[in-house]
């Protein structure tokens, strides 16, 4: 049952927010639904899930539709192809892959059209592997100064994919970078409301939530157990 899973999953924030000296209402649960079930994903939401992310516009579309009663965030959080900038504006509430100038113009000009100012976060390749998305981090002041004069465009901070490990206390320097990161950039451009460091997943949430996440972006844990 994904409430009885989520119960868990709020009870593990709780703590490592605990042991970091942190509000727990200050991390903002994002519930990603790409492997649930529509059944799963109502339970969740009537267990008070009011975020919920998805990898893949097409399938984002598919559930938005059905789920258009509920009052639910949506979070852009997979690659995003320019060619489906045009849809992923329509239901996204945040955007949190943005990895080029070119993604970030492209969204700016289908916000325009929409007459909607979206949000974004810049991802960052902590780890470099190349199988992953994101900026290198020696890139991201140059795409933050590309982004930040987008007028229908609004950059709210950063995320981040640790690499797979065997233990979650590998990734915590991945995750302490983008931390070091977002207050560079902060303090950099003082103008920018940033306000996200969107970084764990169901492996190493409670590490990512200890070096100062405020979003975490869980699946497994909810929606299959562990
Ligand atoms: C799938 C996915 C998640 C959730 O991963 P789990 O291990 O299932 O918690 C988080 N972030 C991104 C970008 C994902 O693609």
């Amino acid at each position: 049952m994904s409430s009885e899973n989520l119960k868990k999953v709020r009870a593990k924030i709780e703590l490592a927010c605990k042991r970091a000296g942190r509000n727990p209402n200050d991390v903002k649960l994002v519930a990603v639904t790409k492997e649930a079930s529509l059944n799963d994903i109502i339970e969740a939401i009537r267990a008070g899930v009011t975020d919920i992310g998805e990898s893949k516009v097409q399938d984002a579309i598919n559930k938005y539709i059905t789920l258009k009663e509920y009052k639910i965030r949506w979070h852009m959080i997979g690659h995003l192809q320019t060619n489906k900038v045009k849809d992923a504006i329509k239901i996204f509430d945040l955007i949190h892959s943005v990895d080029s100038a070119r993604l970030a113009q492209a969204i700016d000009k289908e916000a325009k059209k929409n007459k909607k100012l979206i949000d974004i976060l810049i991802e960052i390749n902590t780890s470099g592997e190349k199988s992953k998305f994101g900026v290198p981090e020696k890139e991201a002041p140059r795409l933050v100064e590309q982004v930040v004069n987008l007028p229908n465009t609004r950059l709210l901070g950063f995320m981040t994919i640790a690499p797979v490990v065997s233990e979650p206390e590998e990734v915590r320097p991945y995750f302490r970078r983008l931390k070091n990161l977002y207050d560079d950039v902060k303090n950099k451009f003082p103008a920018l409301r940033l306000e996200y460091l969107s970084m764990g997943m169901s492996q190493d949430f409670e590490v990512a939530i200890e070096e100062g996440a405020n979003i975490v972006r869980i699946g497994t844990a909810i929606f299959k157990g562990n």
